[in-house]
């Protein structure tokens, strides 16, 4: 089976063909974080579904070019500069350096790109000129440019909306007098004293773009065009990324965007997330309660993208406990072989468990199919290790296949040593045990442990493994 993705555009599932004629590369654009606040774990949701779209396609053999772009003017950013009353850079390089900390605690690969839009103001402008240009944007009684929603008829049809219920029926509010038409949304927004010194020379005097812009200027000044895969959550597909398609092909001429995933809401406790309803929550706060960013990627990506998630403290347990149990048959594996093993050709039973994996991923990133191919390899190889069928060059075969996974998954513990403390303690224990002080022996073990490792005494001697369960 071919891989396939549900378009947002036809509402169907299409085979996932990229534009390269080589069939290789694959060009994908994704809306970034605005950069005023730190941001929550319903961001993070999109974030990390499309890391496991980028890592799923890599290991179908694409070289994917992708670029996330960061909102630093807006509204928000402008407001938030001018509250505290330091100038718009300061106040947004705070929002992306927590930023990349936060995609670093998730294990999130990184974009090739990550433009500021505040670097591409001169893009921006091009493109709005070019619009104007052709009459479909024009400047209105406020100096703000709009884009004339009349001369794109397609605007809507990623929403699946009817444009004429855009259309106002009665009064229009005050605040939208002079546009044409109520629909029509600013290119281009003139200075006004609310922005203070945040503005930039344009034909149409001091101004900002508007935040549609801002995303159509940046993908194509990087991938060009024509773009294979745009994702975003679902909220953003209506207005903004309806008008990021009307800007884009107005200007190119050229279709934006072949294929449009969109993933679905998160919900907390099975309520809207709200700072009101104080169920709101950052990747901060979740790290200060003594999770890690494994777990939280673990309970944010395993739930299939087009689904609600709905994220709770007991589906942070649930993840704990699954990596603890992925962790474990790493460790046995691991036990069972030795680097210098050449892996054997993995066993028909385990190599298709493997190639399940794969495929189920292929099919819109079924990740809870592909969750359940990994327990049934991890159920069946822990089998097989309890009934002595595995050798140590099968063992390094099922490694290699994990490994293939978790360029996916990217669940992999990280490799940690024990601290010095550690080691003296162990070594500490071991003349207790020469001495057969047992109690003393104990003792030191309940140490050991309390830092996180796990001593157990082999025949070759003390062997330290990290505890199972206390992350990262
Ligand atoms: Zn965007």
């Amino acid at each position: 089976m071919p891989t396939r993705f549900f378009n947002t555009y036809s509402r169907e599932l299409e085979d996932f063909r990229p534009l390269d004629p080589a069939g290789k590369r694959v060009k994908l654009y994704t809306c970034g974080p605005t950069v005023y606040n730190f941001a929550h774990i319903g961001n993070f949701r999109a974030y990390v579904f499309e890391d496991l779209l980028q890592r799923h396609l890599e290991a179908r053999g694409y070289e994917v070019e992708r670029v996330m772009n960061l909102t630093d003017v807006d509204d928000k950013t402008i407001r938030g500069c001018r509250q505290l009353g330091v100038r718009l850079a300061e106040f947004t390089q705070k929002f992306k350096d927590a930023f990349f900390e936060d995609l670093g605690a998730l294990r999130v690969k990184r974009a090739q790109h990550f433009p500021a839009a505040t670097d591409y103001v001169a893009q921006m402008i091009e493109m709005i000129r070019v619009l104007e240009q052709k009459g479909i944007a024009y400047q209105a009684e406020d100096k703000s440019l709009y884009f004339r929603l009349s001369k794109f008829p397609e605007y809507g049809k990623l929403a699946h909306l009817n444009l004429d219920e855009l259309r106002p029926s009665g009064r229009i509010s005050s605040d939208e007098y002079e546009k044409e038409s109520v629909g029509d949304f600013a290119l281009w927004k003139a200075w006004n004293e609310n922005d203070g010194d945040v503005k930039w020379d344009s034909p149409w005097g001091p101004g900002r773009p508007g935040w549609h812009i801002e995303c159509s200027a940046m993908a194509t000044a990087l991938l060009g065009p024509e773009l294979d895969i745009h994702c975003g959550g679902v909220d953003n597909i209506f207005p903004h990324h309806e008008a990021e398609i009307a800007q884009s092909e107005c200007v190119t001429g050229k279709k934006f965007a072949r294929y449009w995933m969109h993933n679905a809401h998160l919900m907390v406790d099975g309520q809207k997330m709200a700072k009101s309803a104080g169920n709101f929550y950052t990747l901060r706060d979740l790290l200060a309660k003594g999770w890690t960013g494994r777990e939280v990627r673990y309970a944010l990506i395993t739930v299939n993208y087009r689904l609600p998630l709905n994220f709770t403290f007991d589906g942070l347990a649930g993840a704990r406990s699954a990596l603890g149990r992925i962790d474990e048959w790493v460790a046995r594996l691991a036990d069972h072989t030795a680097s210098a093993i050449l892996p054997d050709d993995l066993p028909a039973q385990f190599a298709k468990g493997v190639e399940a994996f794969f495929t189920d991923l292929d099919d819109d990133l079924n990740i809870s199919g592909a969750m359940g191919r990994l327990f049934d390899l991890i159920r069946d190889s822990n089998r097989a290790l309890d009934s002595g069928e595995i050798n140590a060059a099968v063992a390094a075969a099922i490694l290699d296949g994990w490994n293939r996974i978790n360029s996916v998954l990217g669940f992999q513990r990280d490799a940690v040593t024990p601290s010095p403390d550690v080691l003296a303690l162990v070594e500490e224990r071991q003349i207790a045990r020469a001495n057969k002080q047992w109690p003393e022996s104990d003792r030191l073990r309940d140490a050991i442990a309390a830092l996180g490792w796990v001593v157990k005494d082999t025949k070759d001697g003390p062997k330290l493994l990290p505890k199972a369960h206390c992350g990262p």
